[in-house]
């Protein structure tokens, strides 16, 4: 492991120097919010020496040159809702906040774009966006709480990916500071770009790994007049996702297609306490459409109808947008609420493999004796599964789980799937990572590292390790 130096009181007060006293914070009780983020578990917690919020990219820059010096860690933080333990500073060193950094800086609605900075919440973009009349389709479920730089840095997806793609698709621009301290912009306003190296793409998705995002030029798309949410029930899992590739193979292009299994409707259920339709042993296709034409739209919601119930569906309802959201987006809390301790798997194969995933899950759960709830983006073949610990004993838990992952992850990349689909690989992934992660794939990304960071200060021991 790289050896780094402890933040010393001539380092903190370098620190307050740069960012002001009032945002150097060391009391234990305000960095405990910093010391986790939405995975539990004792060993998933450390606490950094500092939280640093500085307030702009010249700030960032020096707090940067400063760990370079004294070569302290540095981990990117944004609104700490990651499923992967990659904002926590398990070597210790300075959290690097970007809550102030929280400032929508530009909206060019001739070129559709968004200027912001990292620490503006992803639901308040779609709320600007919105007020225009325009649509920004990055929407992961945690859209009220994550900040666009860590949906950035994660490559997030979420329930419109379908139609727009991830994060990836949508940002065209980023201003970054170099793991050395150097601020520069990649990619532009621009439409297409052939300029050398794709280097804001190797930025998205590098989990704070290759330097700290400061502003955001985000790709908006005009808004349709109309959306219309269907909720489809079907009577097994398998008859539920069977259905998938076949409203992706129709002339439809929807905007979300998410499936939930019959335990994680139970569960959303009582953790809401209000009824869901067909609870009892339903299993949800979600669909979503949308258009300027409300007589094309409900042609569509007819030609859905009628292929769901033809293949098996229970029953076909025009679903009320803000419940049946509210139902999907509470998957993760439900779970939480019945199993404090539950690990959150990410799977991501060929939307034509999902139910072989999904089948693969419910002999796991037999197997290991474990429940398993499932809420998938099924149509881009990422299945989310909660394995919940409720009452086994921890030893028995610590002893099952690997074994479970490893069956499941040698399984999933059989298929050619891989171990995230929106998450990340953070500290939580680190060994899979290791495991299944092509060498050479590997050694390219090493070598990139090295290569930005010589020192290793950006968020070290997340994605894999150097040692
Ligand atoms: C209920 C719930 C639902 C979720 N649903 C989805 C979903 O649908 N789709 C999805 O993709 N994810 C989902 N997530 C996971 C999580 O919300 C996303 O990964 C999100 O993008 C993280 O954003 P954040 O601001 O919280 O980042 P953090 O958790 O703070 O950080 C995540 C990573 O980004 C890095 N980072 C943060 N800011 C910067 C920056 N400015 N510069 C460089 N690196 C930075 C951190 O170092 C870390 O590696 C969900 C989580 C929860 C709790």
């Amino acid at each position: 492991m790289n050896t780094y130096n402890p933040l010393d009181d001539s380092a903190l007060a370098e620190l307050k120097q740069i960012v002001g006293e009032k945002y150097v914070w060391t009391d234990r009780d305000k960095l405990e919010p910093y010391s986790h983020d939405e995975v539990t578990g004792e060993k998933y917690v450390h606490y950094p020496e500092a939280v640093v919020l500085p307030a702009n990219a010249t700030e960032v820059a020096e707090i940067l040159k400063l760990a370079n010096r004294r070569l302290v860690p540095v981990v990117p933080r944004g609104a700490g809702s990651g499923y992967a333990c990659a904002s926590v500073a398990y070597q210790g060193g300075i959290v690097l906040s970007t809550e102030r950094m929280n400032q929508v800086l530009e909206i060019d609605e001739v070129n559709m774009v968004m200027v912001v900075e990292p620490g503006v919440r992803t639901a308040d973009v779609h709320k600007i966006a919105l007020e225009k009349g325009y649509l920004y389709p990055g929407e992961p479920s945690s859209s009220d709480s994550s900040f666009i730089g860590g949906n950035v840095a994660t490559n997030a997806g979420g329930l419109k990916a379908v139609k727009y793609g991830t994060t990836r698709q949508h940002v065209l621009g980023l201003e970054i500071v170099t793991p050395e301290g150097e601020v520069v912009s990649l990619g532009g306003k621009l439409k297409k770009d052939s300029t050398g190296y794709g280097l804001t793409q190797l930025m998205i998705g590098s989990e704070g790994t290759l330097g700290v995002v400061t502003k955001v030029l985000l790709k908006m798309v005009p808004r349709s007049k109309h959306v219309v949410d269907l909720l489809a029930v079907f009577p097994s899992a398998e008859s539920a996702i069977n259905i998938v590739a076949k409203v992706m193979q129709s002339p439809i292009h929807p905007l979300c297609v998410e499936f939930m299994d019959n335990k994680g409707i139970r569960c959303a259920e009582a953790f809401l306490n209000e009824k869901l339709p067909h609870s009892d042993k339903g299993y949800y296709v979600i669909l979503s459409i949308d258009g300027n034409n409300e007589e094309v739209l409900d042609d569509q919601c007819v030609f859905i109808d009628e292929l769901c119930t033809e293949n098996g569906a229970l029953e076909v309802l025009v679903a009320d947008p803000v419940k049946i959201w509210k139902a999907r987006k509470s998957f993760g809390e439900a779970n939480r609420a019945r199993s404090l301790i539950f690990s959150a798997e990410d799977t991501v194969v060929p939307m034509s493999c999902i139910p072989d995933v999904v089948q693969k899950f419910a002999e796991l759960g037999a197997k290991y004796g474990v429940n398993i709830h499932i809420a998938a983006h099924a149509a881009d073949g990422n299945v989310h599964a909660d394995i919940l610990k409720e009452d086994m004993p921890m030893d028995q838990w610590l002893e099952i789980l690997p074994q479970l992952q490893d069956e499941l992850y040698a399984f999933i990349y059989s298929l050619g799937g891989k171990l995230s689909g929106e998450h990340g690989i953070g500290y939580k992934r680190l060994a899979l990572m290791k495991k299944y992660c092509n060498p050479v794939e590997l050694k390219m990304m090493k070598a990139i590292k090295l290569a930005l960071d010589p020192n290793r200060i950006m968020n070290p021991g997340k994605i894999f390790s150097l040692d």
